[in-house]
């Protein structure tokens, strides 16, 4: 399971999954700030028990400033996939009080899954609001949570 949040400040991009929404803020952050990458990154590697973001991603370090986290992304699952492991299913939820995400569903699913190269019926992603509750609910930030089924790995 994987789990993030980014403030969200106008004059950034707002990215999930690596697909931008037109949106008036976006994720601030150390990378391009896309949480919902960064939350499957997470879920991938502790899935295989390889670590997690910051370990392998350092926020501190340079190399990452502006980073795609995409690119991440694939590396992340690399290293698991050299381990042997194999992606099952990828689950997420996205919550943000604007922009809606159902619009930009399929496109997510399909670039999450590009990068994993994965079918995208393997990837799921939902969108759901805080209620007005919250700074999340305030259109403050947003969070992303994903789960990942992996099989394989060596013994
Ligand atoms: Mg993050």
């Amino acid at each position: 399971m994987g789990w993030d949040l980014h403030r969200l400040e106008p004059g950034r991009r707002f990215l999930l999954g690596g697909v931008e929404i037109p949106f008036d803020r976006g994720e601030a952050g150390h990378s391009d700030g896309d949480a919902l990458a960064h939350a499957v990154i997470d879920a991938l590697l502790g899935a295989a028990a390889l670590g997690d973001i910051g370990e392998l991603f350092p926020p501190g370090d340079p190399r990452f400033r502006d980073a795609d986290s995409l690119a991440l992304l694939r590396e992340a699952w690399a290293l698991a996939r050299r381990r042997g492991f194999r992606l099952l299913s990828l689950d997420s939820v996205v919550i943000c009080q604007e922009p809606r995400v159902l619009p930009w569903r399929e496109a997510i699913r399909a670039s999450l899954a590009r990068a994993l190269e994965v079918s995208p019926e393997l990837v799921f992603v939902k969108g759901k609001t805080a209620e007005g509750l919250g700074d999340t609910g305030r259109g403050l930030a947003v969070e992303a949570l994903a789960t990942a089924l992996l099989e394989g790995g060596e013994s």
